[in-house]
């Protein structure tokens, strides 16, 4: 089998379609040298091994050595040097890289090759003693931290007291004779912690680079991340063996990332930074402040450190182009890393860019507008879920800012919280509901558990491409990097600034879109809803087929569910407008009145109040379809249950204590979800029904007479296991609608039908449907009866569930396509297969679920149902799932 894919000199063995077998990372090295940039050569690893080293109890493939012999003297010639050389020796550097982006979860090795002899012949060929003991320190505390399991903070702190020492401030300082110096400290080091001499072998260099990237695989951080985006641990990594350049070799190398669109605001411009006389990481690990690569930038950001643009004007031309080239042929957002070893341009890496939700839908309509994509593309390429980002609020621009630093806008978005320093115990306290932000010096791979827990985070150090400004964008908080007039001391848990100190604990603000940190509580404004997103969202519905509606009872949500473009009311609970300070007292009445004359003279007082809600809703949904259901709780939900509760109530009531208390008593049930409640309510206390549908049709009435048109309004029965009781509740609504209509005059058009939130109903359907105009899947309560959870009780048990791996996710949060999935199915084709079209639709949490929508356009449902605030979420994934 083949398992190893060569790249470079103009061509590769892979392909850009090949990222499976070959890692993002690898395929795309693959496609660059194929488009004939400038590539180091180089050879994958492929994703097989990684598998096949796992399955096999971590031994290697049969033949696997002979493949990277042939492909590494393939590098050879290509580079004109040999590994092990002591004259002319070829340097490489090992690289993981996933099928999915895993940015910083992996360890890359740099400058592997280098040893006690082939260093020297470095530094006479390169004509630089400096560059090549730098080289060969980096590669000892880098190969030792990732391979050896020697902490990379030892090496730093024998580098941090030396220069300390010589009152030097950069690496850059140090010289060639110090190097050696500190390189034999280094290599003492090593042997001490391993009990072993540094390997000097390349070969042995290599295997073991090789062996850590395929171990890493399972390592704790990548482990992390992986749960966290849903990576198949089957996946595995391929490893890239890469022919190394420097940009470390003086005044006119450099090393750099960009992309090709600002990644925060979408913007098309150029947008990036890089570091002269640098190596590899130095740009992302916050050490040296690096520049940035266009005058534009330069000056919009009001530094004096010169742009790439300004110092290598040809070379930043040529890297133009080739930044071009790659997003025209990606047709996608680029992020690259490039280096430039005297004044020679090499590109090293190229990958769709990650983006904030706002820069996406910039560059989806950007791009469309380009001509670049199709709309459709336009639509398919923005993640429904990420539009949360955008529906959620930013600091009020009226509200008075107490500022007491200003760092980069790395992530936009603005969030408050208590300031805390550590991961763990961002984590901790976000677990006890706290709102937290994460301060750190910098970030690095160990924190993001923490960063996913605090609402934003706050950096000290770092650039617009450090770790922290990276992976916030990934997950959409708020983040400002670089805030360097801040002093974090981590052991005192103090944050100073300007004479201020702050304790752990102290409420701050931080605002990811301007980048500033501000003492205390700011307040927030909801966001414009319109530019970008109105255009995308206007794409969308054109291509969408189901319609998209908003579970919604009071005015307030209807209002936002109108805005956020919502096409009706799928599920209005009526019982909420009954918890209402003023009406409890009638709703008691109502359930402890044991005469039926009492009880409809409790509804009486009901009626009017209920009326009005639905005149509210009606005019607010003018024209659109509006679906209320019936009384569908248990009716001691109501009544109080302390004794002081039930004395106070009863008085409210002008009513006999003991009698409050007897029908408490009376209606405890030990399973109420199971018990009495929905039709079953109807059917024992039919007056509730009638009354609930009288004020239904008179609020049509109102509406129709007010405007000339009457709404349609669906009645839908709750809890329905057989058609019979179906019949026995719609029969009742009929009469209360034929009654109405002869004392007004008016005959409103409406419909009855049905939740199906029993399995019994999606299997008896057919039978259902005969008496239903419409069903509504309620698959909160259909998951429930399904797999026989309750709902309120699996926060106990479902996450151990989904972390063992018993489920793959919360089926309260995602839909159980195969089981509450397969009776949506069965109960939407038999209630078609007798009432052709049939008008269907899901309520319900799901309604807002990207996936369980999905699902949704698979059986045909007519419409969604979700709550307001996921309206766009859902027109946007509805659109997607028509495509
Ligand atoms: P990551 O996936 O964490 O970005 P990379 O494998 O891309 O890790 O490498 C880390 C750093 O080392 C990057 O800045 C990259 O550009 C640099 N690098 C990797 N291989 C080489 C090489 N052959 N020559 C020069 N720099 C390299
Ligand atoms: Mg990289
Ligand atoms: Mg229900």
């Amino acid at each position: 089998a083949k398992f190893v894919y060569s790249f470079g000199g103009g061509s590769a063995e892979g392909r850009a379609e090949m990222k499976a077998l070959l890692g993002g990372k690898g395929a795309n090295l693959a496609e660059m040298a194929n488009l004939g940039l400038p590539v180091p050569p180089g050879f994958t690893i492929s994703t097989e091994v990684c598998t096949a080293f796992y399955k096999n109890n971590r031994a290697y493939p049969d033949g696997l050595d002979a493949q990277i012999r042939a492909a590494l003297s393939s590098v050879e010639k290509i580079a004109a040097a040999e590994f092990g050389n002591a004259a002319n020796p070829l340097l490489v550097s090992v690289r993981s890289g996933a099928r999915a982006s895993m940015p910083g979860m992996m360890d890359t090795v740099l400058n592997l090759g280098l040893n006690d002899v082939t260093v020297e012949g470095l530094a006479t060929r390169s004509g630089d003693r400096r560059f090549a003991f730098d080289s060969y320190r980096r590669f000892i505390s880098m190969y030792s931290d990732v391979v050896l399991g020697v902490d990379h903070a030892e090496f730093e702190d024998i580098l941090g007291g030396f220069k300390e020492q010589r009152n030097y401030t950069l690496d850059t300082e140090v010289t060639a004779e110090e190097w050696q110096g500190l390189i034999a400290r280094y290599e003492a080091l090593v042997e001490e912690a391993t009990g072993k001499p540094f390997p000097q072998d390349p070969h042995e260099q290599l295997w073991g680079a090789i062996g850590a990237v395929f171990k890493s695989w399972m390592g704790a951080r990548a482990i992390t991340y992986r749960k966290l985006n849903s990576i198949p641990e089957d996946w595995g990594t391929a490893v890239n063996v890469q022919a190394m350049v420097f940009g470390n070799m003086g005044e006119t190398s450099a090393t750099g990332v960009a992309f090709t669109r600002n990644p925060a605001t979408g913007a098309k411009e150029l947008y990036g930074e890089f570091l002269v006389n640098a190596q590899g990481e130095d740009v992302v690990a916050g050490i040296r402040t690096p520049q940035n690569i266009t005058e534009k930038a330069r000056i919009e950001a009001h530094s004096d450190a010169p742009s790439l643009e300004h110092i290598m004007p040809e070379t930043f031309k040529e890297l133009k182009a080739n930044f071009d080239l790659l997003e025209r042929h990606y047709r996608d957002m680029q992020d690259m890393e490039f280096t430039i070893q005297d004044g020679k341009l090499w590109m090293l890496q190229t990958r769709t860019g990650k983006r904030t939700a706002k820069a996406a839908l910039r560059i989806a309509v950007d791009m469309a507008a380009e001509g670049l994509i199709t709309r459709q593309e336009a639509v398919q390429r923005i993640d429904p879920a990420s539009l949360d980002q955008l529906l959620h609020p930013t600091l009020d621009p009226k509200a008075k800012r107490d500022v007491i630093a200003t760092g980069l806008p790395a992530s936009p978005g603005a969030a408050s919280g208590e300031i805390v320093f550590d991961a763990d115990e961002a984590e901790r306290l976000k677990s006890l509901n706290r709102r937290v932000i994460l301060v750190r010096i910098e970030t690095s791979p160990e924190d993001i558990h923490g960063m996913h827990a605090a609402e934003g985070i706050l950096t000290t150090r770092g650039g617009m491409t450090s770790h922290a400004a990276v992976v916030a964008r990934g997950m959409g908080k708020p983040c400002v990097s670089g805030a360097g007039a801040l002093r974090i001391d981590y052991a005192a848990g103090t944050l100073t600034v300007m004479g201020v100190t702050l304790k752990k604990g102290d409420t701050i603000t931080v605002d990811g879109s301007s980048g500033q940190v501000m003492k205390g509580e700011v307040a927030t404004i909801k966001p414009e809803l319109s530019g970008d997103f109105a255009t995308l969202m206007s794409w969308a519905d054109s291509f969408r087929r189901m319609g998209v509606r908003a579970n919604a009872e009071t005015p307030l949500d209807a209002r936002t569910a109108r805005d956020f473009g919502a096409e009706g009311i799928g599920l209005c609970r009526t019982e909420h407008m009954f918890f209402d300070a003023e009406r409890i007292v009638a709703v008691r009445e109502m359930i402890i009145a044991d005469k039926v004359e009492q009880r409809r003279a409790a509804l009486a007082k009901l009626l009017p109040m209920q009326r009005n809600d639905f005149i509210e809703l009606f005019e607010i949904m003018a024209g659109l379809p509006v679906t209320i259901r019936l009384l569908d709780p248990p009716l001691h939900e109501f009544l109080p249950h302390a004794d002081h509760e039930i004395e106070e109530v009863a008085e409210q009531m002008g009513a006999n204590p003991d009698q409050l208390r007897a029908r408490v008593a009376e209606l405890k049930e030990f399973n109420p979800m199971l018990g009495h409640r929905g039709v079953r309510l109807l059917i024992s206390y039919p007056e509730v029904a009638e009354m609930q549908s009288r004020a239904i049709f008179e609020a049509a009435t109102e509406i129709h007479r007010r405007t000339g048109k009457a709404p349609i309004p669906e009645v839908m029965v709750p809890l329905v296991a057989s058609r019979a009781e179906l019949d026995r509740v719609k029969e009742r609504i009929v009469a209360v609608a034929e009654q109405v209509a002869k004392e007004t005059g008016v005959a409103i058009e409406y419909s009855v039908g049905t939740m199906i939130e029993l399995p019994r109903a999606a299997l008896r359907a057919a039978e259902i449907a005969e008496s239903a105009d419409f069903f509504s899947f309620g698959t909160n309560d259909l998951t429930q009866t399904t797999f026989g959870i309750s709902r309120d009780d699996a926060a106990r048990f479902i996450g151990e569930y989904t972390s063992k791996g018993v489920f793959k996710t919360d089926p309260f949060i995602s839909l159980d396509v195969e089981g509450v999935g397969e009776l949506i199915r069965i109960g939407t084709e038999r209630g078609r297969s007798v009432k052709h079209g049939l008008k269907s639709g899901i309520c319900g949490e799901h309604g807002g679920d990207p996936a369980s929508i999905a699902f949704c356009e698979t059986v045909n449902l007519d419409y969604v149902s979700c709550s307001p605030f996921r309206v766009p979420i859902a027109r946007l994934a509805a659109a997607q799932a028509s495509l």
